[in-house]
C-alpha cells in the first residue's frame, strides 16, 4: 500500500515538474533540446579530430595565401573565440583549438576544419555589411566543428571502402593516423574530403550557427540573412561557398521557425566600430592575387 501511495506520489510530481517546465519557459525548454545537437556516425574521436585538423591547416596554409596584418586577424580571432564559447557539444577533453585565418581571396567563402581550424575568405568580411553577419558566418563554421561533419565525412568514405573492424584498428593507432588515413585515401589539403559538406550537414550547421548567434546576443537572423543576400548579390564570387556549402534550401524559413525557440527577442547586437575598421583596413590593401583556378 505504501509503496502504491508513494509510487503515485512521485507520478504526480513528475507531472507537475513536467507542467512547471512547460510553463517557465521557452527557453528552458529549448535548453534541453539544445543539449540534443547531436553529431552523425564518426570513426574518430574528438581528440582525432583535433589532430586530423592540425594535419590538414598545415597543408592549407602552405596552399592558400593568408593575411597576417595584426589588426584583422586579432580582431576574427577575439570574435571567433568568444562565439566558440557558446558553441554547444564541446565534448569533455577535447580541448577544440579553435583557431582562425584570413584568407587572402576576393571569393565570398570561409570553411573549418576538424577540431576548431576556421579559415574566413577577406570576401567573405567585405561582403558583410554588418558583425552580426560576419559572426554568422563564424558561428555556422563552429557548428560544422562541433557537430564534426568533416570527420563524419570522412567516416562516411572509409566505411565504404573497408569493414568496420578494420577502420576501427586503423584509426586506433593514433600516432600514425595522417599516414593511415593517406593510406586509405584521404588527401588533407583545400581539396580534401573533410571540407565536403552534405545539405543535411549545412542545415546542421545553420542552426547550431544561428544557437551560437543567439547565446552570444548577436541577431540570430544574421547569418541566414547573409547567406541569401551574398547568393543573389555576387554570384560569381560565392561558386566555392555554395560548392563547400550547399544551400540546404528553406534556409531563411528553418531559422525563422528556429529563432522563436531559442528565447525572447533581445537588444541584439549587429554592429561595432571594430567591424567596420577592420573593413576600412581591408579596403586600404593591394587588392588579393588572382583567384587560382575553381577545383
Ligand atoms: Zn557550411
Amino acid at each position: 500500500m505504501r509503496s502504491h501511495r508513494f509510487k503515485a506520489q512521485r507520478a504526480r510530481f513528475a507531472g507537475l515538474l513536467i507542467v512547471a517546465l512547460m510553463a517557465i519557459s521557452p527557453v528552458l525548454l529549448y535548453a534541453i533540446q539544445g543539449l540534443n545537437f547531436k553529431p552523425g556516425f564518426n570513426l574518430f574521436s574528438p581528440a582525432q579530430d583535433v589532430e586530423v585538423g592540425q594535419k590538414a591547416s598545415g597543408e592549407i596554409n602552405s596552399q592558400v595565401q593568408l593575411i597576417r596584418d595584426r589588426q584583422v586577424v586579432d580582431y576574427v580571432t577575439r570574435l571567433g573565440k568568444r562565439l566558440a564559447q557558446f558553441a554547444p557539444n564541446q565534448p569533455r577533453g577535447a580541448n577544440y583549438k579553435w583557431t582562425f585565418h584570413v584568407v587572402n581571396n576576393s571569393d565570398i567563402n570561409a570553411f573549418a576544419l576538424p577540431g576548431g581550424f576556421i579559415y574566413v575568405n577577406r570576401g567573405a568580411i567585405e561582403a558583410a555589411q554588418d558583425e552580426a553577419q560576419i559572426a554568422g558566418v563564424i558561428a555556422h563554421e563552429e557548428g560544422h566543428v562541433v557537430m564534426r561533419h568533416g570527420t563524419h565525412q570522412a567516416s562516411q568514405m572509409l566505411l565504404a571502402q573497408a569493414p568496420l573492424s578494420i577502420l576501427g584498428q586503423l584509426l586506433g593507432q593514433s600516432s600514425s593516423l595522417a599516414s593511415q588515413m593517406a593510406q586509405l585515401g584521404i588527401a588533407f589539403g583545400v581539396n580534401s574530403i573533410l571540407l565536403r559538406n552534405s545539405r543535411a550537414a549545412e542545415a546542421q550547421a545553420d542552426e547550431v550557427g544561428t544557437y551560437i548567434l543567439y547565446q552570444a546576443g548577436y541577431d540570430p537572423y544574421g547569418m541566414a540573412q547573409f547567406f541569401q543576400i551574398i547568393e543573389k548579390k555576387y554570384p560569381q564570387r560565392t561558386i566555392q561557398f555554395f560548392s563547400d556549402h550547399p544551400n540546404p534550401g528553406n534556409r531563411i524559413k528553418n531559422v525563422d521557425q528556429e529563432i522563436p525557440l531559442l528565447g525572447p527577442k533581445k537588444n541584439w547586437k549587429t554592429d561595432s566600430p571594430e567591424f567596420q575598421a577592420v573593413k576600412r583596413r581591408l579596403a586600404s590593401m593591394p587588392p588579393p592575387p588572382k583567384p587560382a583556378p575553381k577545383k
